[in-house]
């Protein structure tokens, strides 16, 4: 295919989430002029979906912000649009609209679809579910619920957002004076969060026991009704409201090959087997965690496949997951890391990565050009320079300009650390920033209520 010396390669990504944007990202870094990028997403703003699981609580916000603006600050185009399919051989992705869209190499990251496991819980998927989860909380609050179950069906590949809500929940009730509520965590799991490993599961059992909340492993929620939950194998439990995660199930499209749950298969090059030209990267793909952090490493490796194959001069690993998860708790996060491969569990209360967002990305930079004169990516341990200063920023208390009440000032005090709101670009943030980038996001206001994995995303185009 293509080199440096020949026209571009005309690279299209598939969606307009996680994956999509570190992938482009990627892309303008390690192929810089050897490709154009084009993303096709259907929504006009990109939704940083983490901390939907605070906002209930008032711990934290969900953060939007205009996908255009952030593909074009990343040196890409976007078209909205649904992707319906792809011809392989004509090497055409079609859409919804009628429009066959070219490429020479594709991208797949359009996300799975996320779907009701517990019929009759409260599935809480996201932003959308936070008004049912309030008005819960306010009838917990009233007393009309005094028994809460907390299920994690069979099949969830992330169940962090389960813990977060149960904890969450236990300490907004407390704080709130609402004693003599009683709660259980129900989980298919032989440990709790035994994805991040021993280290990991011992803090959550500490957590959670130490605020009662009763702990039953190896039980998988199957459906809420008349006040009971049943479980698999055989039991269940009495409870007067249940809060559940969704399974998530793939998106089948035509042209593209699927395993029985609709998830695509990738090498560990992030190449999609029997496509050539194709490439998938994100929750869409069939590694079992689906995880923002999974997704942008994923995305990190496509894109080194991908740039390598426009001829950059690119030095390519394949894909060795590190898992990294920041579990709110009401009080200081945890910061849980764990890789596979090794087997390897780690626990802080202090931030184990830079940004401490709960989306995080620190892959190694071996697969970036070596002969750059870019800074380099952060490690997993920061210079120490750069972490006490924002850590310190983000002790120091309510953020200036968060007025009583605000809903960022709490944030703060609860370590939800995608929270901090910098009022002003700070030099920092200069140097991360390329000059163009930072002024165009000024103008936007992007920056200012920027969360710091987007902060990073931006700086990586220096
Ligand atoms: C409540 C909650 C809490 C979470 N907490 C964490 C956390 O703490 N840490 C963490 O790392 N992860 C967390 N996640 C998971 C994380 O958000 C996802 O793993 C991540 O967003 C996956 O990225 P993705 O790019 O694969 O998919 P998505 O981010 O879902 O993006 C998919 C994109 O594809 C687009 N699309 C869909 N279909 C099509 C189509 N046919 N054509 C074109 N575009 C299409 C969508 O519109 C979207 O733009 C959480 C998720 C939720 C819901």
């Amino acid at each position: 295919m293509g080199t440096a010396a020949r026209s571009p390669l005309h690279v299209l990504v598939a969606g307009g989430g996680v994956a999509a944007l570190e992938a482009t990202l990627a892309l303008r870094k390690l192929a810089e002029e050897r490709v154009t990028v084009e993303l096709v997403a259907p929504e006009r703003e990109f939704t940083y979906r983490p901390l939907a699981v605070a906002e209930p609580f008032r711990v934290g916000e969900v953060r939007r912000f205009p996908l255009a603006a952030l593909v074009e600050a990343a040196g890409a185009r976007l078209r909205h649009g649904v992707v319906v399919g792809i011809d392989p051989a004509r090497r055409i992705a079609r859409t919804e609209e009628g429009d066959e869209l070219s490429y020479d190499l594709l991208l797949l990251a359009f996300g799975a679809r996320p779907v009701e496991a517990v019929p009759g819980a409260l599935t809480f998927r996201g932003p959308d579910d936070e008004p049912a989860l309030e008005a819960l909380l306010e009838q917990a609050l009233r007393g009309e619920v005094r028994r809460l179950a907390f299920a994690l069906p069979g099949g969830v590949a992330w169940p962090l957002p389960l813990y977060e809500l149960a904890l969450l929940t236990w300490s907004y009730l407390t704080d709130r004076g609402a004693m003599g509520r009683e709660f259980t965590l129900l989980t298919p799991e032989e440990a709790p969060l035994a994805l991040f490993g021993a280290a990991a599961s011992d803090a959550a059992a500490e957590l959670l026991k130490t605020r009662g909340i009763d702990l039953r492993l190896r039980t998988s929620p199957v459906s809420f009704a008349a006040g009971e939950l049943h479980f698999a194998p055989k039991g269940r439990i009495n409870a007067d409201r249940v809060v559940a995660l969704p399974r998530l199930e793939g998106i089948r499209l035509p042209g593209v090959p699927h395993d029985p749950h609709g998830f695509v298969r990738t090498d560990p090059y992030g190449r999609v087997p029997g496509l050539d030209g194709v490439y998938a990267a994100g929750d869409l793909t069939s590694f079992p965690v689906k995880q923002g952090g999974i997704a942008a490493q994923q995305a990190d490796v496509a894109a080194a496949a991908i740039s390598l194959r426009a001829g950059a001069p690119v030095r390519q690993t394949p894909f060795e997951p590190v898992l990294r998860g920041q579990l709110l708790t009401g009080i200081f996060p945890r910061y849980l890391r764990s890789e596979p491969a090794t087997g390897a569990s780690t626990v802080s209360t202090e931030p184990l990565w830079w940004p401490p967002a709960k989306i995080a990305d620190t892959t190694s930079p071996r697969s970036w050009p070596r002969s750059s004169d870019s800074p380099r990516r952060p490690r997993d341990q920061p210079p120490a320079s750069q972490l006490t200063s924002r850590s310190g920023a983000a002790r120091r208390g309510p953020a200036t300009g968060a007025r009583a009440g605000d809903r960022r000032a709490p944030a703060r005090a609860c370590g939800a650390t995608d929270q901090v709101v910098r009022p002003e670009l700070t030099p920092a943030d200069r140097v991360f920033l390329p000059r163009g980038v930072a002024a165009a996001a000024d103008e936007l206001a992007i920056v200012r209520r920027t969360p710091t994995m987007l902060l990073w995303w931006h700086g990586r185009l220096v």
